[in-house]
């Protein structure tokens, strides 16, 4: 890394006006709560589970985390504010729609993502089979490449409300340029 920022630096102090890309980081977290009569859908995934998570979206917790690391690491607000649950627009929204909304909105605004991370918090079901399509979802709208996807999960040992099944909660990272041209 120090390698590659040295040709920028030395172009910097010759012409004393080419900004560098500036890198900024982004942190999201969200948390629904689990009901019988939804359909379960993470990462754009649906899931069979006998349970789905509530809210006036499709309540997809783990790209709500996403997407608020997104619009943090922009310092463009966050979800709430961008499509407000009180709009009725956006019930049963598709959240990977919603994504790909969060990432024009990025890119106009002269941001790109370089590499996201989500964590999702969860008892069951087991989600392992289904991240692979979860980070190619992600991948797509977001226009990476598989490899600066990274989505996990880890349950909290039976404890709390994620250890009673009452709920999922997801935590994100991500890190974005700034471009020096905007829409
Ligand atoms: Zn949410």
């Amino acid at each position: 890394m120090a390698q590659r920022m040295r040709p920028a630096k030395r172009r910097m102090k010759m012409t004393g006006s080419i900004k560098e890309k500036r890198v900024r980081t982004g942190f999201g977290y969200d948390v629904h709560r689990l009901t019988e009569g939804r359909k379960l859908i993470l990462g754009g995934v649906e899931i069979p589970y006998e349970k789905g998570l509530l809210g006036h979206s499709d309540a997809d917790v783990l790209l709500h985390a996403l997407m608020d690391a997104l619009l943090g690491a922009a310092a463009l607000g966050d979800i709430g504010e961008h499509f407000p649950d009180t709009d009725d627009a956006y019930e049963g929204a598709s959240s990977l729609e919603l994504l790909r909304a969060v990432s024009k909105i990025l890119f106009c605004h002269g941001f790109d993502p370089v590499n996201v991370d989500v964590t999702l918090v969860a008892q069951a079901p087991k989600i392992s089979p289904y991240k692979e399509k979860m980070r190619e979802n992600i991948a797509q709208a977001l226009n990476l490449s598989l490899t600066d996807v990274s989505v996990k999960a880890t349950t909290e040992e039976g404890l709390g409300m994620t250890g009673a099944g009452l709920g999922m909660k997801a935590y994100a990272v991500a890190v974005v340029t700034e471009r020096i041209e905007k829409c």
